[in-house]
């Protein structure tokens, strides 16, 4: 390396003198010493000519006020990592619904078959109110598209494995651009009999406690489940107690238990024409529409990180990639796909499935091709909202077809 490349790495940014990596330990952060060649190559074949480097940090971005350790593929397997098991395998969207909902249901399911694709090999299941149970309406289509995929991945199996780490329950990101709320601008929600209530007497979203949500959360886990993700249109605010006896009400997108693997989100702050006292009306329905479709780009984005979040993983200081620590204001300019380091992470876990994390090698690597497949034709579901994605997928899709 030149020297005058050196000193662009060497470059410090923000409070926390955050260093761009190396390519040296781009490459050392991937850990595939002792993967098979297949493996090696569909993870990280020509990776600098697909995979953006991460983005220079500028003022206002993520990386200029948050301290971030990174997490290389041997510290998540050593340290961080929640083993999937044939036991826990299950991935549950609860979401609560209303009258007037964000995102109508017939665009939410493609965030389903989206989780289903960027998860690949994992169910899942998404809470139907009318029924009171979790369903997977897409496992036909599902089982259409496998039919068009070179591997059939159905190998696993193996014995529990419980290494439960992360034992604080989270504030979801975003910290500083939480907003202290004065007591009165936000209802009340102590007692029991408003917890399921939704809308206050002018027919406004209430905001909800994100601790109670999240409490009722973890009741409702089903059995097999991996994690439990809850969604809903209010707004959040969690409670503290001051040491003056003052209560601390504070704004949040959702707050998540990587121990219980249980965490819920609110759209409301995502909605472009959010306010504090409840939604715009009076919008037209075409109006309506084109906000939906911003929600559900962000939901996706959103949705996905937060599971990953999940499985062990922190936030991606390595290269361009979902897991980027992200203000708001960055959110919209996410990508929507994992870094190979942590693509890496997470197809390892999913397919290790109970097995030794650590000693594991994966078997069957045409999970990784198949999984981009699937998650071309996920993309292809959301009406134009990923061009960009599609492209991408397509030249990852058709530069790996030559090395299989
Ligand atoms: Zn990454």
């Amino acid at each position: 390396m030149k020297k005058s490349e050196k000193d662009e790495y060497d470059k410090t940014y923000g409070i926390f003198k955050y260093k761009r990596p190396l390519p040296s330990e781009i490459e050392s952060a991937m850990g595939l010493v002792g993967e098979s060649i297949l493996f090696k190559k569909l993870i990280s074949a020509d990776y600098e000519r697909f995979y953006d480097p991460i983005k220079i940090p500028e003022e206002g971005d993520w990386l200029m006020t948050h301290k971030e350790y990174g997490q290389t593929y041997n510290e998540y397997i050593q340290n961080d990592c929640v083993p999937v098991d044939p036991n826990h395998n299950v991935i549950y969207i609860h979401r609560f619904s209303s009258n007037d909902d964000l995102i109508k249901d017939e665009l939410f399911q493609n965030v389903i078959i989206l989780l289903e694709a960027f998860f690949t090999g994992m169910k899942v299941y998404l809470y139907d109110e009318g029924s009171g149970n979790y369903i997977n309406n897409n496992e036909n289509m599902l089982e259409n598209t496998n039919e068009n995929n070179i591997e059939n991945n159905n190998e696993n199996n193996n014995e529990n494995n419980n290494n439960e780490n992360n034992n604080e329950n989270n504030n979801i990101e975003n910290n500083n651009n939480d907003n202290n709320i004065e007591n009165n601008n936000i209802q009340n929600n102590d007692n029991n009999e408003n917890e399921n209530k939704q809308l206050n007497e002018s027919g406004e979203k209430m905001a909800i406690n994100a601790d109670q949500l999240l409490e009722k959360l973890k009741l409702e886990m089903p059995e097999d489940a991996y994690c439990l993700f809850g969604i809903i249109d209010n707004d959040l605010y969690t409670e503290a107690l001051l040491p003056n006896g003052k209560r601390l009400i504070k704004a949040t997108y959702g707050k998540r238990s990587v121990a219980d693997r249980v965490s819920i989100f609110s759209l409301a702050r995502f909605d472009p024409f959010f306010n504090f006292n409840g939604k715009i009306k009076n919008l037209s329905k075409e109006q309506r529409y084109k906000i939906s479709l911003i929600l559900l780009k962000r939901v996706c984005s959103a949705i996905t990180r937060e599971i990953c979040y999940m499985f062990g993983m922190k936030n991606c200081t390595f290269m361009s990639c979902c897991m980027n620590g992200t203000n708001v204001a960055e959110f919209d300019n996410k990508q929507i796909e994992l870094c190979p380091i942590c693509l890496r992470k997470l197809i390892t876990n999913i397919r290790a499935n109970g097995e030794d994390i650590k000693n594991y090698r994966v078997k069957k690597p045409l999970i990784v091709y198949n999984r981009f497949v699937k998650m071309r034709d996920a993309l292809e579901n959301f009406s134009g909202l990923y061009e960009n994605e599609l492209k991408w997928f397509n030249a990852r899709i058709d530069f790996l077809k030559t090395l299989i």
